[in-house]
């Protein structure tokens, strides 16, 4: 979960190890916009974008600018660099016959305000206008904006929201050094016996590959496994049950497998 909901919802505030309102030594990593974009071929156009392949990464010139009015002034940076999907190249089910679906994902200030009013909706969908222009011009698109028929917007304050993001942040704790390795976040709670931690804003990190080591991380605390080795995938059913602790998680880590009280 970013920066753990577990830690900011669930658990009553002074049990928190870190209340919504903390702010971590270097922040969270960056959020982010996600807008999916249907453009669709008007009669004479070809029905397609050729210009853009399955994965498109349009970087700025100026990689300084751009990272300091993410991380630095929290403002929404124009122009941008965005990740283009173009997932009708490669699965043409993600979009009915003569539309292509493009997800577009453009880093974004870790600002829940951001996407909270209408105005700053209203705002946004202005920034969307200017990406859709970017993006055809750099990728040599004609009137990509225009021939947009369907959008769908995310903003930091639907990550907020809905997922309980961390100030909306997309991807939870940014790596770095003072928030990585053996400083990152634990997978154990320091205030609630028993309660541990998967997802990106504990350890190990981000990424759903990191985010599965953190559940194998998890696994391995309840069944008292302190190897190095990875556990064997996939699991037997029931493998908690040979939980070897003799403590409180060992008996949850029983309870879990057997379905009874522990
Ligand atoms: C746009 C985008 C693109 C990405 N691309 C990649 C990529 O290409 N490769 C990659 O490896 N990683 C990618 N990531 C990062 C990756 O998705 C995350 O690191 C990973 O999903 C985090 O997993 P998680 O379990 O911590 O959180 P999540 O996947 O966000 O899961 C948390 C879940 O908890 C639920 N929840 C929140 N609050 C509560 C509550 N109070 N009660 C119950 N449920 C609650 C949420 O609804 C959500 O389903 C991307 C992230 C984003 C946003």
């Amino acid at each position: 979960m970013p920066w753990s909901p577990a830690q900011t919802c669930i658990t009553p505030r002074p049990r928190c190890c870190h209340p919504s309102t903390s702010r971590a030594p270097n922040g969270p990593g960056d959020a982010s916009d996600p807008a999916s974009a249907r453009s669709w071929s008007s009669p004479g156009w070809r029905a397609s974008l050729p210009e853009l392949a399955h994965h498109t990464l349009a970087f700025t010139r100026d990689w300084d600018a751009n990272f300091r009015a993410i991380m630095d002034d929290l403002t929404v940076p124009h122009p941008a660099s965005i990740y283009v999907s173009r997932t009708s190249a490669t699965d043409p089910s993600t979009a009915p016959d003569g539309h292509e679906n493009l997800a577009m994902l453009v880093p974004f200030p870790a600002d829940p305000a951001l996407g909270a009013t209408a105005a700053s909706r209203a705002a946004l969908d202005q920034h969307i206008a200017r990406y859709l222009d970017q993006v055809g011009r750099w990728a040599g698109i004609d009137r990509l904006r225009e021939r947009t028929s369907v959008k769908k917007v995310l903003t930091p304050h639907h990550f907020a929201t809905e997922l309980g993001a961390w100030r909306g942040g997309a991807l939870g704790l940014e790596h770095s050094l003072a928030q990585s390795a053996m400083f990152r976040p634990s997978n154990v709670s320091a205030k609630v016996p028993n309660l541990l931690f998967a997802g990106s804003s504990t350890a190990p990190g981000i990424g759903v590959p990191i985010c599965l080591i953190s559940a194998e991380l998890v696994a391995k605390r309840l069944l008292g496994d302190t190897g190095a080795s990875p556990l064997p995938a996939p699991l037997p059913a029931g493998y908690l049950a040979r939980s070897k602790r003799a403590d409180g998680l060992g008996a949850l880590a029983r309870s879990l497998a057997t379905g009874e009280a522990p």
